[in-house]
């Protein structure tokens, strides 16, 4: 049995919904791999009377397209099993080709529809990647909405000497029509600005005047966003990834009256939760500049400007870099910052891990399961990461922790080959051979462009006060992006809501 019975039991729920009949169409062989995508195949068709099964004649073995009968091929392919974090991206998939209309927003939809060249995608993904379903979801939907666009969702373990071929060290990475296209979570606007040329300034000519204009789409900016919707002003979100951090967190245990929920599943509800107001989201627009006139002018990377009574910035953060060679040249190709994403594509192989903090233990542990041998280097003398997990770390014998020392550069041809190090103490540099580099140095707020615009600290942190409100007037920050003390989720909610306060406080005494 490939499903077990709780999934079996939702999924039953979902083909409920199925608006039209599908069919699989197969291309398998005897082989152990096709064995369990037949399987798969066929305990789903067998439960749900609007589903058949044929053969086809696909690249990849094995592989499947769904199709809705009597229909063309809708271009939405899936080589490999779909289990793990792509078993949502399947069932979208069979809903959406089904006839189920997909949730993205109109514009998206036109732009998408408008594409007149014909774009094969392949996605590489691991099942354990939590950044991949948002990517072959949107590549799924494109193919969905397009029939000159069509998408294959390739599963790394299966195709492994595709992997090894192309040399790709990162997941999701994206081939379109062969050559590499992007690596990385991005959102359907991304990909879309990708695909068809970003979405031109005159779009936003008639946007008018904001009460509150909302930067930032993580847990600070929709709680800001769903704050000032309430008062009954009028609000927007410039956001160039809405979830934000969130987005990469498996599992969260410290929302309160949640004991347990997930990243993509909590933003999700946020987003619905903003969606319930009349609030303007401007998706996959990253801002640029920041003025103030009259009015506070918020520029976006394609040119066009916002205005606004008020802002709310609420940028976040983004992983630090350690700023050594090779580190940009190899990234992908080796240097990664998503142990969960890639950890799969180092099995057996020699990793590094830099960073002694929680979030490096954490890494090290979880990649002592697959890797031959991790490498963990701490700048300082001491393991910052809490005891209990350097005891953890002390029980596993293919991790060694190395402190005191200082990453000197990435080493490699086309991909890592190894680094070297400088220990502190000696003087003394070291190589080690290995694959993969995974840096856990922490984080950066994304404030760099507004240096000579607004206060900061000397870690690039916006200074706000109590209200929220920062040195430009009408302009109000919130989240991770602040010099706040802490930085969770539960925190940049509330500093979102006291920004949206203290930005309507301001309002009413203009
Ligand atoms: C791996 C990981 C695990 C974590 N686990 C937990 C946990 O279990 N519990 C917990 O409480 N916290 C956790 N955190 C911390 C938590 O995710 C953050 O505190 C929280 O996301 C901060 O929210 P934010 O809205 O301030 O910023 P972010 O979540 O970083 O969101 C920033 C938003 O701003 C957008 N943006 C940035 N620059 C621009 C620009 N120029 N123009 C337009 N948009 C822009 C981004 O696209 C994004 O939408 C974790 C963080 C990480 C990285």
């Amino acid at each position: 049995m490939a499903l077990d019975t709780e999934i079996k039991a939702q999924l039953a729920q979902y083909l409920e919904l199925l608006e039209n009949d599908v069919v699989f169409a197969a291309h398998l062989d005897e082989s152990e791999n096709s064995q369990k995508v037949r399987e798969f195949l066929d305990e789903i068709q067998a439960m749900s009377p609007k589903i058949s099964l044929v053969d086809k004649s696909l690249t990849r073995t094995p592989s499947f397209m769904i199709n809705q009968k009597g229909q063309a091929d809708s271009g939405v392919e899936f080589a490999g099993l779909p289990l793990g974090h792509e078993f949502t991206s399947f069932i979208l998939a069979l809903l959406q080709v089904g006839g189920r209309k997909p949730k993205v927003e109109e514009d998206v939809i036109r732009r998408i529809e408008k594409i007149n060249r014909p774009l094969h995608f392949e996605t590489y993904v691991s099942l354990t990647c939590h950044n991949c379903p948002d990517v072959v979801q949107s590549l799924n939907i494109m193919s969905v909405l397009n029939p000159n666009i069509s998408h294959t969702m390739i599963e790394g373990g299966m195709f492994k000497d595709e992997v090894d071929a192309k040399k790709i060290m990162a997941v999701p990475t994206v081939f379109l029509d062969g050559e590499e296209f992007a690596s990385g979570r991005m959102s359907i606007e991304q990909l879309v600005d990708l695909a068809a040329g970003p979405s031109s300034a005159e779009e936003f000519e008639d946007k008018g005047l904001f009460d509150v204009l909302v930067v930032g789409g993580g847990p600070s900016g929709s709680s800001a966003a769903i704050y000032a919707a309430r008062k009954g002003i009028r609000t927007g979100m410039v956001v160039e990834n809405f979830g934000g951090q969130v987005m990469e967190t498996v599992g969260i245990e410290n929302m309160i009256g949640t004991p347990y929920t997930e990243g993509p599943k909590l933003m999700a509800q946020v987003e619905q939760h903003v969606k319930e107001y009349p609030v303007e989201i401007m998706k996959g627009q990253r801002a640029k500049d920041i003025r103030k006139t009259d009015v506070v002018e918020v520029e976006l990377e394609n040119g066009a400007v916002l205005k606004a009574k008020s802002v709310v910035l609420a940028l976040g953060a983004k992983w630090r870099n350690m700023n050594v060679p090779g580190e940009q040249e190899f990234r992908n190709k080796g240097v990664t910052y998503c142990p969960h994403c890639d950890g799969p594509l180092f099995t057996g192989k020699k990793v590094a891990v830099i960073g002694g903090g929680n979030s490096g233990i954490e890494a090290a542990i979880d990649l002592a399961g697959l890797a031959e041998h991790v490498y963990v280097l701490e700048f300082l003398p001491e393991l910052k990461a809490d005891q209990v997990l350097q005891d953890r770390v002390a029980k596993l014998d293919n991790i060694t922790v190395l402190k005191n020392v200082a990453t000197k550069d990435i080493v490699g041809s086309d991909e890592v080959t190894g680094l070297n190090y400088v220990d502190r103490t000696t003087n003394e540099e070291h190589h080690i051979d290995l694959s993969g580099v995974f840096v856990q140095i922490g984080l950066v707020p994304n404030t760099a462009w507004l240096k000579d615009r607004v206060e900061l600290t000397n870690r690039g942190e916006i200074i706000v006060d109590k209200h929220g409100q920062t040195s430009m007037p009408g302009v109000f920050a919130a989240g991770d992006c602040t010099d706040s003390a802490y930085k969770q989720i539960i925190i940049s909610m509330g500093s979102g809501a006291t920004a949206a306060l203290g930005a309507f406080d301001y309002l009413i005494r203009q």
